[in-house]
Order: C-alpha cells, then sequence, then structure tokens
C-alpha cells in the first residue's frame, strides 16, 4: 500500500537497536521499515542523517518569573526549540505560588502553554508552600493526571526537611513520585559568607559557591528520606560524581531512585567561568558547571543506566 511519506535512507535509531533503512509513514503513524520502499506520496531524503523517535525533555521552565530574572522563553518559543531540536514532548514545572492550590498551580500554567506549544506537554509541580491543606490535595490532583512533584533542599525555594519527609510520604501514598534538587544550604551558605569576606565575588569564582560536596549529601539525605518511608524519588539536574555514586550505590540497594542529568554538564566543565564578567555569568546555574572527573562520571553513569534521563 501506498505511503504518505518516506523517510529515505537514514540511520534508524530504536531503543535497540540502529539500522539503516527506509520509513514508511501513513496516516500519521509508522507502517514499515524497509529497503527500497515504493515512492510515498511526500520523500525526505534522510541519508547520512539519524532518524529518532521524538525526545522527552522531562526538565523545562518556561514564562517563570523568579522575581527579578525571567526564564528567556516562554511555550512559545522554547517549544518551537524543542521541536527543532527533535523534542515532541516537554514536562515544564508548574511552580505553586506561596497559599495556592495545586489545582489553582495547575490552571495557572495551563493558561500559560494553551494555544502557544508547537509540542505536547505535560506538569509537573513544584511545591513551595507545604501545609496539611496542600499534602491533603495530593492524592485528587495525582487522580487528575499529575502524579509528579519537585521541591527543593536549598532555603531560597526549599520547604525543609521535615516537610520534604511528609510530602514524600503522601506521595508514596498517591503512587507518586517526587523530584528532588539536591543541595546543602549550609554548606552553600558558609561557602557564600567566605567568598563576600575574601572579594571573590566575580563570576569566574562561582563554582566555588556551590561546592560538589553540598550537592552529594543533600543527594545522599533524601535517598536516606525517601527509603525511611519506602517513596520513589528522582534527582533532577545531577551534576558530579558524588551525586551519581550515591544514586548508583541506592539503586544497587533496590532503593526507587532515579537520575537526570543535563546537556551542559556533559557537554561543558567549569573552566567556563575562567574568563570572569559576563562570559562565565552566561553559564551559571544551580548546580554549577564541574570538573572534568565529574563530566566523566555523569557519561559513565548514563552508559551504565545508573542515570536514566537528561533534561534541558
Ligand atoms: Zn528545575
Amino acid at each position: 500500500m501506498a505511503h504518505d511519506l518516506v523517510i529515505r535512507g537514514g540511520l534508524i535509531a530504536t531503543a535497540t537497536d540502529s539500522f539503516v533503512a527506509d520509513v514508511g509513514i501513513r496516516n500519521g503513524l509508522i507502517a514499515s521499515f524497509g529497503e527500497h520502499l515504493d515512492p510515498g506520496t511526500a520523500e525526505v531524503d534522510a541519508r547520512g542523517l539519524h532518524v529518532l523517535p521524538g525526545g522527552v525533555d522531562v526538565h523545562t521552565h518556561l514564562d517563570l518569573d523568579l522575581g527579578g530574572a525571567r526564564t528567556a522563553d516562554d511555550f512559545e518559543s522554547g517549544t518551537a526549540a524543542a521541536a527543532c531540536g527533535g523534542i515532541t514532548t516537554i514536562c515544564d514545572y508548574a511552580w505553586q505560588g506561596k497559599g495556592q492550590s495545586l489545582a489553582d498551580t495547575i490552571a495557572a500554567w495551563s493558561v500559560k502553554a494553551r494555544g502557544r506549544a508547537h509540542v505536547d506537554y505535560g506538569f509537573h509541580i513544584i511545591l513551595s508552600d507545604v501545609t496539611d491543606e496542600r499534602i491533603a490535595e495530593i492524592p485528587a490532583i495525582v487522580g487528575a493526571g499529575y502524579p509528579s512533584f519537585k521541591v527543593f533542599t536549598i532555603r531560597e525555594f526549599g520547604i525543609g526537611d521535615e516537610a520534604l519527609l511528609r510530602v514524600l510520604r503522601a506521595a508514596r501514598r498517591a503512587g507518586a513520585i517526587v523530584n528532588v534538587h539536591c543541595e546543602n544550604s549550609e554548606m552553600l551558605d558558609l561557602a557564600e559568607k567566605d567568598m563576600i569576606a575574601t572579594g571573590r565575588l566575580d563570576p569566574r569564582f562561582y563554582a566555588e559557591s556551590r561546592p560538589a560536596r553540598a550537592e552529594a549529601e543533600a543527594t545522599r539525605r533524601v535517598i536516606d528520606y525517601a527509603e525511611h518511608v519506602d517513596a520513589e524519588v528522582y534527582i533532577v539536574h545531577m551534576s558530579c560524581e558524588g551525586a551519581v555514586d550515591a544514586v548508583r550505590a541506592a539503586r544497587k540497594r533496590g532503593v526507587r531512585v532515579w537520575g537526570e542529568t543535563r546537556p551542559i554538564y556533559l557537554g561543558l566543565t567549569s573552566e567556563r567561568y575562567d574568563p570572569g564578567g559576563l562570559e562565565a555569568a552566561k553559564v551559571i546555574g544551580a548546580p554549577p558547571l564541574r570538573a572534568l572527573p565529574d563530566q566523566a562520571a555523569l557519561w559513565d553513569a548514563l552508559r551504565a543506566g545508573d542515570l536514566q534521563t537528561i533534561g534541558s
């Protein structure tokens, strides 16, 4: 039967295999693989190119105002960029405001996305104000199709360790997963005070302000908390070897923990801060870029399946 579209001669990568072939599309679905498929109504010459399933970017922040800093992309521009990079689904973080219900948080983020997104999208919910009422809302919001929550361990956006434990327990009961930004605030504070005292204020020193050990410590602690209440936990944007070691060891002993890293940690190291000033500021994020051994550990962990996802 004729195809609406034939993608010709690309290197096709599936979950298990890669091979050169034509892909025949009919009614928007893959109908056949093979060599020398009959001409389609439309044709794409993919010789020398990779043909992959659409990617899922599980960690985006679009149209987000952080009080002074605003994301450059909204749902229109961010999802256009995603589509150009082969990403066909994104999961954005709907950020709960102070006193806001979880249902209202989702409603507010839906307004940002509706009619603007070029690809499919879903939402995780960032919990920033955890009260008994919000904890009680978790089962209903999971039932409504939002089984993924994020919390921070850092003071700026965090909810405190006791609330984190309560969220983990409530999520476990509701069958949800908790995504955690892991850094130890006390260790960050100490580094920051030392740097201010010694005048190391230029962005060239940025990596020192958020030591890798602060990430590794919080990762181990969050895993312990998850184990304590038998919760499933997902460590976001891992950047260092110590965090990777913690996830690998926990998975080995059967903890339900998953790990994510980001393209910048796989492609850049902290030497990018060396020029200082605005050049260094362009690659500032939390956690910061790390050293070469950390980067190697991330690649090894991805290859070994100790880390499972890459989110932008
Ligand atoms: Zn995030």
